[in-house]
Protein backbone atom coordinates (compact mmCIF):
# COMPACT_ATOMS: atom_id res chain seq x y z
CA UNK A 1 0.00 0.00 0.00
CA UNK A 2 1.33 3.43 -0.98
CA UNK A 3 1.38 5.84 1.86
CA UNK A 4 0.02 8.88 0.01
CA UNK A 5 -1.98 8.34 -2.89
CA UNK A 6 -3.40 11.55 -5.15
CA UNK A 7 -5.79 10.86 -7.18
CA UNK A 8 -7.28 13.21 -9.76
CA UNK A 9 -7.04 16.18 -7.47
CA UNK A 10 -8.34 19.48 -9.04
CA UNK A 11 -8.46 23.21 -7.17
CA UNK A 12 -9.82 25.97 -8.41
CA UNK A 13 -10.00 29.45 -6.37
CA UNK A 14 -12.50 31.82 -6.91
CA UNK A 15 -12.00 35.33 -6.31
CA UNK A 16 -14.59 37.39 -4.36
CA UNK A 17 -14.09 40.49 -7.05
CA UNK A 18 -15.63 40.33 -10.41
CA UNK A 19 -13.80 42.14 -13.42
CA UNK A 20 -16.14 43.42 -15.99
CA UNK A 21 -18.73 41.26 -14.77
CA UNK A 22 -17.30 38.15 -14.23
CA UNK A 23 -15.88 36.60 -11.88
CA UNK A 24 -11.93 35.72 -11.31
CA UNK A 25 -11.02 32.04 -11.65
CA UNK A 26 -7.82 30.66 -11.07
CA UNK A 27 -7.31 26.76 -12.04
CA UNK A 28 -4.52 26.04 -9.82
CA UNK A 29 -4.18 22.33 -10.12
CA UNK A 30 -5.88 20.29 -12.47
CA UNK A 31 -6.48 16.55 -12.38
CA UNK A 32 -3.17 15.52 -10.28
CA UNK A 33 -2.09 12.00 -9.25
CA UNK A 34 0.29 11.43 -7.19
CA UNK A 35 1.67 8.69 -5.24
CA UNK A 36 4.32 8.68 -2.26
CA UNK A 37 6.02 5.56 -0.96
CA UNK A 38 6.95 4.79 2.11
CA UNK A 39 10.71 5.92 3.11
CA UNK A 40 10.87 7.97 -0.44
CA UNK A 41 11.62 11.57 -1.06
CA UNK A 42 9.07 12.76 -3.98
CA UNK A 43 10.52 16.26 -5.15
CA UNK A 44 7.60 18.37 -6.93
CA UNK A 45 9.26 20.91 -8.88
CA UNK A 46 8.08 23.62 -11.28
CA UNK A 47 8.22 27.51 -11.83
CA UNK A 48 6.95 29.97 -9.34
CA UNK A 49 2.99 29.95 -9.99
CA UNK A 50 2.54 26.70 -11.21
CA UNK A 51 0.28 25.00 -8.48
CA UNK A 52 2.73 23.77 -5.74
CA UNK A 53 1.64 25.11 -2.77
CA UNK A 54 -1.79 24.36 -3.31
CA UNK A 55 -1.50 21.10 -3.99
CA UNK A 56 0.79 20.98 -0.97
CA UNK A 57 -2.17 21.91 1.13
CA UNK A 58 -4.68 20.10 0.00
CA UNK A 59 -2.25 16.94 0.68
CA UNK A 60 -2.25 18.31 4.31
CA UNK A 61 -5.90 19.22 4.61
CA UNK A 62 -5.65 22.99 5.04
CA UNK A 63 -7.42 23.17 1.41
CA UNK A 64 -10.41 21.42 0.27
CA UNK A 65 -10.09 19.88 -3.38
CA UNK A 66 -12.48 20.61 -6.30
CA UNK A 67 -12.63 17.15 -6.98
CA UNK A 68 -10.58 14.17 -6.69
CA UNK A 69 -8.98 12.46 -3.29
CA UNK A 70 -6.34 12.40 -1.14
CA UNK A 71 -5.58 8.96 0.09
CA UNK A 72 -3.25 9.01 3.19
CA UNK A 73 -2.36 5.56 4.95
CA UNK A 74 -5.58 3.94 3.24
CA UNK A 75 -7.87 6.27 4.52
CA UNK A 76 -9.72 9.31 2.55
CA UNK A 77 -8.04 12.38 3.73
CA UNK A 78 -10.87 14.38 2.42
CA UNK A 79 -13.85 12.40 3.20
CA UNK A 80 -12.89 12.05 7.10
CA UNK A 81 -14.65 14.42 9.49
CA UNK A 82 -12.46 17.27 10.98
CA UNK A 83 -11.65 14.75 14.06
CA UNK A 84 -10.41 12.31 12.22
CA UNK A 85 -8.30 14.51 9.76
CA UNK A 86 -6.87 16.13 12.92
CA UNK A 87 -5.95 12.44 13.96
CA UNK A 88 -4.24 11.92 11.26
CA UNK A 89 -2.07 14.73 11.63
CA UNK A 90 -0.02 13.38 13.78
CA UNK A 91 1.65 10.96 11.07
CA UNK A 92 1.55 14.24 8.85
CA UNK A 93 3.96 16.78 9.51
CA UNK A 94 5.06 20.44 7.43
CA UNK A 95 7.72 22.42 7.14
CA UNK A 96 7.14 25.81 5.30
CA UNK A 97 9.44 28.36 4.15
CA UNK A 98 8.79 30.80 6.25
CA UNK A 99 10.13 30.13 9.69
CA UNK A 100 9.89 33.11 11.15
CA UNK A 101 6.23 32.87 11.09
CA UNK A 102 6.22 29.44 11.53
CA UNK A 103 7.27 29.75 15.28
CA UNK A 104 6.14 32.05 17.87
CA UNK A 105 8.05 35.12 18.99
CA UNK A 106 7.26 34.66 22.42
CA UNK A 107 8.06 31.80 22.88
CA UNK A 108 11.22 29.90 23.37
CA UNK A 109 12.68 26.95 21.99
CA UNK A 110 11.30 24.23 24.76
CA UNK A 111 7.65 25.53 24.35
CA UNK A 112 8.16 25.74 20.36
CA UNK A 113 9.18 22.10 20.00
CA UNK A 114 6.94 20.58 23.08
CA UNK A 115 3.83 21.97 21.70
CA UNK A 116 3.09 18.50 19.64
CA UNK A 117 4.45 16.33 22.37
CA UNK A 118 1.80 17.98 24.99
CA UNK A 119 -0.95 17.91 22.11
CA UNK A 120 -1.02 14.24 21.55
CA UNK A 121 1.43 12.57 24.37
CA UNK A 122 1.37 12.10 28.26
CA UNK A 123 4.62 13.06 29.19
CA UNK A 124 5.46 14.47 32.83
CA UNK A 125 7.16 17.78 32.30
CA UNK A 126 10.43 16.47 33.26
CA UNK A 127 10.18 13.71 30.12
CA UNK A 128 9.11 16.48 28.29
CA UNK A 129 12.03 18.38 28.70
CA UNK A 130 13.86 15.17 27.87
CA UNK A 131 13.04 14.56 24.95
CA UNK A 132 12.97 18.14 23.40
CA UNK A 133 16.78 17.75 24.36
CA UNK A 134 16.68 14.97 22.20
CA UNK A 135 15.56 16.63 19.39
CA UNK A 136 17.89 19.33 19.63
CA UNK A 137 20.86 17.10 19.65
CA UNK A 138 18.89 15.26 16.27
CA UNK A 139 18.82 18.30 14.48
CA UNK A 140 22.27 19.89 15.39
CA UNK A 141 21.36 22.42 17.98
CA UNK A 142 22.66 23.23 21.24
CA UNK A 143 21.32 22.02 24.29
CA UNK A 144 21.50 25.46 25.84
CA UNK A 145 19.31 26.79 23.19
CA UNK A 146 16.55 25.32 24.89
CA UNK A 147 15.79 28.43 26.84
CA UNK A 148 16.52 30.86 24.01
CA UNK A 149 13.83 32.54 22.08
CA UNK A 150 13.59 32.95 18.56
CA UNK A 151 15.08 35.81 17.64
CA UNK A 152 18.14 34.74 18.61
CA UNK A 153 18.67 32.85 16.22
CA UNK A 154 19.83 32.54 12.54
CA UNK A 155 17.37 31.20 9.60
CA UNK A 156 18.93 27.85 9.12
CA UNK A 157 18.83 27.63 13.52
CA UNK A 158 15.45 28.51 12.87
CA UNK A 159 14.26 25.92 10.43
CA UNK A 160 16.06 23.29 12.55
CA UNK A 161 13.53 23.90 15.47
CA UNK A 162 11.09 23.74 12.85
CA UNK A 163 12.06 20.33 11.98
CA UNK A 164 12.62 18.96 15.12
CA UNK A 165 9.04 20.13 16.00
CA UNK A 166 8.22 18.47 12.95
CA UNK A 167 9.86 15.06 13.81
CA UNK A 168 9.08 15.19 17.28
CA UNK A 169 5.96 12.44 16.69
CA UNK A 170 7.47 10.80 14.54
CA UNK A 171 5.67 11.23 11.63
CA UNK A 172 5.29 9.16 8.04
CA UNK A 173 5.42 11.91 6.20
CA UNK A 174 6.78 15.25 5.82
CA UNK A 175 5.77 18.36 3.53
CA UNK A 176 8.28 20.84 3.37
CA UNK A 177 7.22 23.54 1.13
CA UNK A 178 10.16 25.37 -0.28
CA UNK A 179 11.81 25.17 3.43
CA UNK A 180 15.26 25.70 2.37
CA UNK A 181 14.05 28.64 -0.14
CA UNK A 182 14.79 31.48 2.38
CA UNK A 183 18.30 30.14 3.53
CA UNK A 184 21.83 31.21 1.62
CA UNK A 185 22.68 28.63 -0.04
CA UNK A 186 25.93 27.20 1.96
CA UNK A 187 22.88 26.65 4.67
CA UNK A 188 21.00 25.15 2.21
CA UNK A 189 23.32 22.31 1.98
CA UNK A 190 23.32 21.90 5.40
CA UNK A 191 19.71 21.56 5.99
CA UNK A 192 19.66 19.25 2.71
CA UNK A 193 21.96 17.04 4.68
CA UNK A 194 20.44 17.03 7.76
CA UNK A 195 16.69 15.92 5.84
CA UNK A 196 18.56 13.07 4.19
CA UNK A 197 20.13 11.62 7.52
CA UNK A 198 16.93 12.10 9.05
CA UNK A 199 14.81 10.57 6.05
CA UNK A 200 17.28 7.26 7.12
CA UNK A 201 17.91 7.59 10.59
CA UNK A 202 13.12 7.72 11.01
CA UNK A 203 11.97 5.70 7.80
CA UNK A 204 10.29 9.26 6.84
CA UNK A 205 8.74 10.08 3.60
CA UNK A 206 9.43 13.72 2.25
CA UNK A 207 7.47 15.74 -0.36
CA UNK A 208 9.79 18.58 -1.51
CA UNK A 209 8.52 21.26 -3.22
CA UNK A 210 10.61 23.32 -4.59
CA UNK A 211 11.59 25.64 -7.52
CA UNK A 212 14.72 25.00 -7.09
CA UNK A 213 15.46 21.90 -9.40
CA UNK A 214 19.04 21.07 -8.59
CA UNK A 215 18.32 20.92 -4.83
CA UNK A 216 15.96 18.60 -6.22
CA UNK A 217 17.80 16.41 -7.30
CA UNK A 218 20.06 16.43 -4.28
CA UNK A 219 17.10 15.00 -2.40
CA UNK A 220 14.27 13.36 -4.37
CA UNK A 221 14.17 9.49 -5.46
CA UNK A 222 11.14 10.47 -7.71
CA UNK A 223 10.65 13.61 -9.27
CA UNK A 224 7.72 15.37 -10.60
CA UNK A 225 7.45 18.43 -12.97
CA UNK A 226 5.02 20.59 -12.59
CA UNK A 227 3.71 23.10 -15.11
CA UNK A 228 0.41 25.82 -14.84
CA UNK A 229 -1.34 23.26 -12.86
CA UNK A 230 -0.07 19.98 -14.02
CA UNK A 231 2.42 17.08 -13.38
CA UNK A 232 3.57 16.74 -17.15
CA UNK A 233 6.73 14.61 -16.06
CA UNK A 234 7.34 12.14 -14.05
CA UNK A 235 10.50 9.39 -13.02
CA UNK A 236 13.24 8.70 -11.08
CA UNK A 237 15.21 11.40 -9.74
CA UNK A 238 15.99 14.01 -12.01
CA UNK A 239 19.10 12.85 -13.39
CA UNK A 240 16.94 10.35 -15.20
CA UNK A 241 15.10 13.01 -16.71
CA UNK A 242 17.80 14.77 -18.17
CA UNK A 243 18.54 12.01 -20.18
CA UNK A 244 15.11 11.38 -21.72
P1 LIG B 1 3.42 27.81 -6.42
O1 LIG B 1 3.42 27.22 -5.06
O2 LIG B 1 3.86 26.86 -7.48
O3 LIG B 1 4.14 29.11 -6.47
P2 LIG B 1 0.64 28.41 -5.85
O4 LIG B 1 -0.03 27.13 -5.53
O5 LIG B 1 1.04 29.30 -4.73
O6 LIG B 1 1.88 28.10 -6.81
O7 LIG B 1 -0.30 29.22 -6.82
C1 LIG B 1 -0.93 28.67 -7.98
C2 LIG B 1 -1.84 29.69 -8.60
O8 LIG B 1 -2.94 29.92 -7.73
C3 LIG B 1 -1.19 31.05 -8.82
O9 LIG B 1 -1.75 31.61 -9.99
C4 LIG B 1 -1.60 31.84 -7.58
O10 LIG B 1 -1.63 33.22 -7.85
C5 LIG B 1 -2.98 31.29 -7.32
N1 LIG B 1 -3.34 31.32 -5.89
C6 LIG B 1 -2.64 30.76 -4.88
N2 LIG B 1 -3.26 30.95 -3.72
C7 LIG B 1 -4.39 31.63 -4.00
C8 LIG B 1 -5.49 32.12 -3.21
N3 LIG B 1 -5.53 31.93 -1.88
N4 LIG B 1 -6.47 32.78 -3.84
C9 LIG B 1 -6.45 32.96 -5.16
N5 LIG B 1 -5.47 32.54 -5.98
C10 LIG B 1 -4.45 31.87 -5.40
P1 LIG C 1 4.70 30.88 -2.26
O1 LIG C 1 5.32 31.53 -3.47
O2 LIG C 1 5.66 30.62 -1.16
O3 LIG C 1 3.85 29.72 -2.62
P2 LIG C 1 3.04 33.19 -2.28
O4 LIG C 1 3.87 34.38 -1.94
O5 LIG C 1 2.71 32.87 -3.70
O6 LIG C 1 3.72 31.92 -1.60
O7 LIG C 1 1.67 33.24 -1.49
C1 LIG C 1 1.65 33.56 -0.13
C2 LIG C 1 0.21 33.34 0.34
O8 LIG C 1 -0.71 34.10 -0.45
C3 LIG C 1 -0.22 31.90 0.21
O9 LIG C 1 -0.98 31.56 1.36
C4 LIG C 1 -1.07 31.84 -1.04
O10 LIG C 1 -2.10 30.85 -0.93
C5 LIG C 1 -1.65 33.24 -1.09
N1 LIG C 1 -1.81 33.69 -2.48
C6 LIG C 1 -0.93 33.50 -3.50
N2 LIG C 1 -1.40 34.01 -4.64
C7 LIG C 1 -2.61 34.57 -4.33
C8 LIG C 1 -3.60 35.26 -5.07
N3 LIG C 1 -3.48 35.49 -6.38
N4 LIG C 1 -4.70 35.70 -4.41
C9 LIG C 1 -4.84 35.46 -3.12
N5 LIG C 1 -3.93 34.81 -2.35
C10 LIG C 1 -2.85 34.36 -2.95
Amino acid sequence: MSLLKVENVSKVYKSDRFLWGQQRITEAVKNVDLIIEEGTCLGLVGESGCGKSTLGKVILGLLKPNEGEVIFQGKNFCKSNGRRQYGLRRDLQVVFQDYSSSVNPKHNVEKIISEPIRNYLKLSPLEEKKKVLELLEIVGLNQNDIKKYPHQFSGGQLQRICIAKAIALKPKLIVLDEAISSLDVSVQAQILNLLLSLKEQFHLSYLFISHDIEAVSYIADRVAIMYLGRIVEEAENIKNLEEL
